[in-house]
């Protein structure tokens, strides 16, 4: 290319890319979706500078460095063989081991693996760590499992993973599904298979053999610091805010634990069966034992709490009148329809505590309506942070205490709001979180991929 690029020439550019992306990838609608909202994101950084075209960054940003699809049979409680399949999509290492979670969900395929291993590029630049983008996980379906056939199918499920992964190459964690106790039984199976203790190769540990402590509070904490960081620079603060959060699992949980130290009013939160009301605030000690400990659905909680009521269908939540909207259940649950009615509502903020939440559609309302809006990659990359910061003490040999590693997050969260609130101004979009994390984001791990050459 001689002539310069502008604002035009990158549009289209961008566009045949994407293009290619859909022709490659067919059906998977939402890598597709994933990839338009950072490509769009780009256009600014594109027009600017011709050196990420003329290096192909974009057409090599958007395929897998590797994608690892395997087998995963295992024996269930009533002696009959099963077959799962499990993933892993190796993205980009350009600045660090892969990283990412591993999900176990019915819903889990490639299209999936791939759109939450592609956030993960972008994310883990953000949190300023040294860590590239990966993303794993399974079509196993943990709910109603027994422990006895979660650690069967664990097991069978690291035994093929454990060729793919270590503490200096690929470092999984978790995501839906898989929590303190998948990652015990898969750091035992791991360390069996290497006949060796190799700490650093997961994170999201217990506490007794290499965790870091916040790490469980992390994703939802880190949320929150955001969100802190949005409301001041609005001359705001959690305190009497109303706040709706979607979910009830680890992300919600913290979410709801820190909004609520900041004197916020959490007046519901849900499952995939239905949500909770109650708008003097939902008790989080129950919703806490409820999901942590018996492993029970969010409907149960009105037993001890009459004055809440419960709602089937989850989508609804979002047609609660809330000053701030924290969706923590998973992609897509709001779309056009539901960002309407929580604009008409009078929501000021909504930031996204769980990968992909909104729409492309339900963005574009939020954006054109005055919400304040934390896109997923900078406002949950608090966990993902958090697990950097695990695989250093793994490598030190040392334990942090909760308010060192607490006093880093504030750190990494305020960083990333700052630097994306600068690029989005620097590239004409001055308050537009999603093209400011995007380009901040991108920058680091192209940049990288050109200093190492083809
Ligand atoms: N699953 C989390 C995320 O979406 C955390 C990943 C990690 O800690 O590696 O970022």
């Amino acid at each position: 290319q001689e002539s310069k690029p502008t604002l035009d020439t990158a549009k289209q550019y961008v566009n045949e890319v994407y293009e290619t992306v859909k022709k490659r990838n067919p059906g998977e609608s939402e890598f597709h979706q994933a990839v338009k909202e950072i490509l769009d994101s780009l256009v600014p950084v594109f027009a600017k500078n011709p050196k990420y075209q003329n290096n192909a960054i974009l057409e090599r940003i958007v395929e897998p460095e590797r994608l690892i699809t395997f087998r995963v049979p295992w024996v269930d409680d009533q002696g009959n063989v099963q077959v799962n399949r499990g993933f892993r999509v190796q993205f980009n290492s350009a600045i660090g081991p892969y990283k990412g979670g591993l999900r176990f969900h019915p819903s889990v395929n490639a299209s999936i693996i791939k759109f939450l291993g592609f956030e993960q590029i972008f994310k883990n630049s953000l949190t300023g760590q040294p860590i590239g983008g990966g993303k794993g996980g399974s079509d196993f379906d943990p709910k109603g499992k027994s422990d006895n056939e979660v650690m069967k199918f664990t097991q069978s499920f690291m035994t093929e993973l454990s060729k793919y992964i270590g503490p200096d190459t690929d470092v999984p964690a978790g995501d839906i599904g898989v929590g303190a106790r998948e990652i015990g039984y898969m750091f035992g199976q791991y360390k069996r298979l290497r006949g060796g203790n190799e700490a650093g190769v997961l994170t999201g540990k217990g506490l007794t053999y290499g965790g870091s402590l916040t790490r469980t509070e992390a994703t939802g904490y880190g949320l929150v610091y955001f969100t802190q960081e949005m409301l001041k620079t609005k001359g705001e603060s959690f305190e009497g805010k109303t706040v709706v959060v979607s979910g009830s699992g680890n992300v919600s949980i913290y979410a709801i634990e820190k909004a609520q130290q900041l004197g916020a009013t959490i007046v519901a939160c849900s499952d995939s069966n239905g949500y909770i009301y109650d708008k003097d605030g939902i008790n989080l000690e129950t919703v806490k034992t409820l999901k942590e400990v018996d492993r029970k659905r969010i409907k149960e909680y009105v037993n001890n709490h009459p004055s809440a009521q419960y709602f089937e269908g989850c989508e609804n939540i979002w047609t609660i009148p809330c000053d701030i909207a924290l969706p923590c259940a998973t992609q897509n649950e709001i779309n056009e329809e539901s960002a309407k009615i929580l604009v008409a509502n009078g929501v000021k903020y909504v930031a996204e505590g769980a990968n992909m939440p909104s729409t492309l559609e339900a963005i574009e309302v939020y954006l054109n309506n005055g919400v304040y809006f934390g896109p997923a990659k900078a406002a949950n990359a608090g966990g993902v942070a958090v697990s950097a910061l695990e695989m250093a003490q793994n490598s030190a040999r040392l334990a942090w205490t909760f308010e060192e590693v607490d006093s880093k997050l504030v750190q990494i969260m305020q960083n990333i709001y700052n630097n994306s609130v600068n690029a989005a101004e620097e590239y004409g979009h001055a308050g537009n979180l999603v093209v400011g994390s995007n380009i901040a984001g991108f920058l680091k791990v192209a940049d990288t991929m050109i200093a190492h050459g083809v």
